[in-house]
């Protein structure tokens, strides 16, 4: 269980490191960031095969954020896992600053630039593609929102990549059952998802999206199928993940912190540290 212990640690920092760069700011996708950072740190301290030191190796695994509006998480996780001076974090969103507020391919380690929903997936294929014709052993691992099944061009993709034979790609669906504007099921009800997924020709896994061991089971084994279906794991979060007064709240999906909330939530986390 030590390695657990050790990652449990390590999504505790990457926490961290995210309320450090939005509380600050006026306005932010705290909620969004917040949620996704045991996803990320299971495929960044564990499951993918890559180097922040030769971040271009042409057989690495790649890494797709879709929901590029919570770059944050992805920033504060490749600056832990050694791609760039953690330092920089603290320009996160500032003018002349060297982050991006959304998901951008300038800074080191990332893949793609994103923040326009449901592109993803269908570039993530193509890498996949591409991969497979030439031989390359990478993995491509997407990360996406329950919310952003809206956009029609994801189920294109679902259907390209099981007629393609991508087993692979390996999609995670982020499901906090919430997105910008409300309940994902009063907004687009996608139910009974596992089942559509199966229909489309997906190998679909369910996982709990902030238990580091079951995220793990789900993307070894999805690594490891010996099927020629595309992987799919559905990881139940919470939006919000880690601050009480925003765990399952949509209004945390872009959020201004007062002034009093802020200086509480550094040193409510700082204790914890
Ligand atoms: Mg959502």
């Amino acid at each position: 269980m030590a390695i657990d212990n050790k990652l449990d640690a390590i999504a505790h920092q990457i926490r961290y490191e995210i309320i450090k760069m939005l509380v600050p700011l006026e306005s932010h996708h705290i909620g969004c960031s917040l949620g996704i950072v045991e996803i990320l740190t299971a495929l960044y301290f564990e499951v993918m095969n890559i180097d922040p030191k030769n971040p271009e190796d042409i057989n690495r695994d790649y890494f797709i954020l879709s929901k590029g509006h919570a770059g944050a998480s992805l920033y504060a996780t490749l600056a832990l896992r050694g791609f760039f001076d953690k330092k920089l974090l603290s320009q996160y969103d500032t003018n002349g600053g060297l982050l991006p507020e959304h998901a951008s391919r300038v800074v080191s380690g990332v893949e793609l630039s994103t923040g326009s929903l449901g592109h993803g997936l269908p570039v993530g294929l193509g890498l996949a593609l591409s991969a497979k014709r030439d031989k390359r052993p990478n993995k491509v691992f997407v990360l996406m929102s329950d919310g952003e099944l809206d956009e029609g061009s994801n189920w294109e993709a679902f259907l390209f990549a099981s007629q393609h034979k991508l087993n692979n790609v390996i999609a995670i669906i982020d499901k906090n059952g919430l997105q910008g504007f409300g309940k994902t099921e009063e907004v687009i009800s996608v139910e009974p998802i596992k089942e559509k997924l199966e229909s489309f020709g997906w190998a679909v896994q369910e996982a709990d999206g902030h238990d580091l061991q079951s995220l793990k089971k789900a993307m070894t084994e999805a690594q490891n199928s010996q099927s020629d279906k595309p992987n799919i794991i559905i990881a139940k979060t919470i939006k919000g993940r880690g601050i009480p007064f925003f765990e399952g709240k949509f209004e945390s999906h872009y959020y201004s912190i007062s002034e009093e909330k802020k200086a509480e939530l550094l040193s409510s986390f700082n204790k914890k540290s």
